[in-house]
């Protein structure tokens, strides 16, 4: 590769990490990262663009758009002065470059932020770009990729760049509007500004290694709160680590990744771009070889047992098992990344789906770390963000179930624990796409029931899915945690009390010992349910889904009692 990354004039340059002398066409071949620490160098919009994109495959646009002197603006030499400067030392007119190209073969916008102009201050060219970008995007129906590396906002071009936040976003809402997906990538810095518009704004957000982004820098807010920050505030890890940032990228393998993503969205803009129209079946059959002759259930107790089997495959592993292709997304863009929620994109028999479910761990070390499949209200918010990016990009959502519940504790309930699966619920019965859910464990009440709210809910013969533990159940109803194996006959939760309480479509079968076999009928069923609800139009989607969740419940035949065959806690006065 042909990079021409500004080295002063000499041919070696010390490393500024490890201060290691690195030579000028080592450095190069290492897509100016540190070979000794790895250490990623800035580049240069072109080198950026020349690393990313198919080669010989970009085509710029606008590359003289130049800026105003609005404001006639003078701080230590005049505006114009100082964009002559910056123009003649950089080759570029102004702080960003756009154009299209093809990543992987696939066509996209590109708009990259070039730091060496002005520290890849925001003026009106650069927001300028951005928006014609977008709007390049939106006309050919093709991925928008931004790449940022900026200070913020320039301060030369006084209010009318601060403004340039309002333009891009609203560019990028058009984005949203079209269900055209937008993927930014953040590289060192971004700050100010552009973190704060169109760079946090992308359906997918990539940090990459080393970078540093926030909306306030860290000496002012030291100076603010004088205290010293911790360690690694506002890296790329930290990011990743609140909920920020999908994923962390190695320069390395940044086109690589890139070209995953584009070439998903290819595959969702070709799949809801009208497929033939299939029939929905009224009732789905139950899945071939499946019997529920009473011989074959087993005491509720026993199946609890089975849904909470230590050995039993996690949702992590029936997505290695069921799926292809997973690029796992991290998040919920406001603080946290909840663990106890795995999602992201991934292929089913080649069609694009967003997957989301409950992650317990395989071992303790593994559970802890999970909060045993527990969410926070955090875990919820990713749900919704990966409901909506979905949503957006045409896709449908498949959501596998295995939670004891929703965490209850001190920080969840400061959280909202309540409205974030309310929120969750509410998304998902209006949600304009395909949603098939499947509960692979345990179901536990409304932590459970905010990712098993679909079109079709099915469930693995060995799961169960209940308003309350057995154990809690148990505690309220008859004062003895001992009771629980009598509380869980009461409360009908095995699949086959399910399939007969009309709550479940399908019971998937687990031939005994072979979690594989026991994947790959679940792998059946919901490419076989989503094909055919991928010929509905969205309307009667909705309005199917809502009557179906319309009809859960059973009234007396008078309508004035309840007839619910399960327990009635709300006669003893126990809230669940
Ligand atoms: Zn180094």
């Amino acid at each position: 590769m042909d990079l021409i990354n500004g080295l002063p004039d000499g041919v070696w340059q010390p490393c500024p990490r490890c201060a290691a002398l690195l030579h000028r066409d080592r450095l190069a071949r290492a897509l100016h990262t540190c070979p000794e620490c790895g250490h990623h160098l800035p580049l240069r919009a072109d080198d950026r663009i020349a690393l990313l994109v198919d080669p010989d495959s970009f085509v710029e646009h606008d590359a003289d758009l130049t800026a105003a002197d609005p404001l006639e603006f003078t701080d230590r030499m005049p505006y114009p002065q100082r964009l002559a400067r910056a123009r003649a030392r950089t080759g570029r007119a102004d702080g960003a470059v756009l154009g299209m190209a093809t990543i992987g073969g696939h066509r996209v916008a590109l708009v990259v932020l070039d730091f060496a102009f002005l520290g890849g201050s925001m003026g009106s060219v650069v927001g300028e770009k951005v928006a014609r970008a977008a709007e390049t995007a939106l006309d050919h129906g093709v991925p928008l990729v931004a790449v940022s590396a900026s200070g913020g906002a320039r301060m030369q071009e006084g209010v009318l760049s601060l403004l340039q936040m309002a333009k891009t976003a609203a560019a990028i809402r058009l984005l949203r509007d079209a269900g055209v997906p937008y993927v930014s990538v953040l590289t060192d810095p971004v700050y100010g500004g552009v973190a704060a518009s169109f760079a946090s704004l992308g359906d997918v957000i990539i940090a990459e290694e080393g970078t540093r982004a926030g909306f306030a820098g860290p000496r002012v807010i030291e100076q603010t709160i004088r205290q010293p920050l911790p360690a690694g505030f506002q890296t790329a890890r930290f990011l990743h680590e609140h909920g920020h940032v999908d994923l962390v990228v190695r320069r390395q393998e940044l086109r690589g990744v890139l070209a995953r993503l584009v070439g998903f969205c290819a595959a969702a803009a070709g799949t809801s771009a009208g497929s033939p129209v299939a029939t929905a079946a009224r009732r789905p059959s139950r899945a071939p070889g499946h019997d529920d002759r009473p011989e074959r259930a087993v005491d509720a107790w026993t199946a609890v047992g089975r849904a909470r089997a230590a050995d039993r495959p996690t949702v992590r592993q029936h997505i290695e098992r069921i799926f292809g292709d997973f690029v796992e997304l991290h998040g919920d863009r406001w603080e946290r990344d909840d663990s106890a929620i795995v999602g992201g994109l991934a292929r089913l028999d080649g069609s694009p789906v967003v997957v989301v479910g409950h992650a317990k761990g395989r071992d303790t070390r593994e559970n802890v770390a999970n909060n045993f499949g527990m969410p926070h209200p955090a875990g919820y918010r990713k749900v919704m963000r990966l409901f909506e990016l979905a949503q957006r990009w045409g896709v449908p959502v498949v959501t596998l179930v295995d939670t004891p519940g929703a965490y209850p504790g001190l920080a969840a309930e400061e959280g909202n624990q309540s409205a974030a699966i309310a929120e969750t619920l509410a998304l998902a019965a209006g949600l304009r796409t395909p949603v098939v859910a499947v509960i692979t464990g345990e179901g536990g009440s409304g932590g459970a029931l905010a990712l098993a709210v679909a079109d079709r809910l099915l469930i693995q013969e060995n799961g169960v899915f209940s308003v309350i533990s057995p154990e809690g159940c148990a505690v309220i109803l008859f004062g003895d945690a001992g009771q629980a194996p009598v509380a869980a006959r009461a409360l009908r939760l095995r699949a086959e009390d399910l399939g007969r309480l009309g709550v479940v479509d399908e019971i998937l079968p687990e031939p005994p010992g072979d979690p594989e076999r026991a994947a790959g009928l679940v792998a059946e069923a919901v490419g076989r349910l989503l094909r055919q609800l991928a010929g509905v139009p969205v309307e009667e989607l909705l309005a199917a889904r809502y009557r179906r969740l319309r009809g859960y419940g059973v009234l007396a035949p008078d309508g004035t009692a309840t007839g619910s065959p399960v327990a009635e806690p709300w006669k003893e006065g126990a809230h669940v």
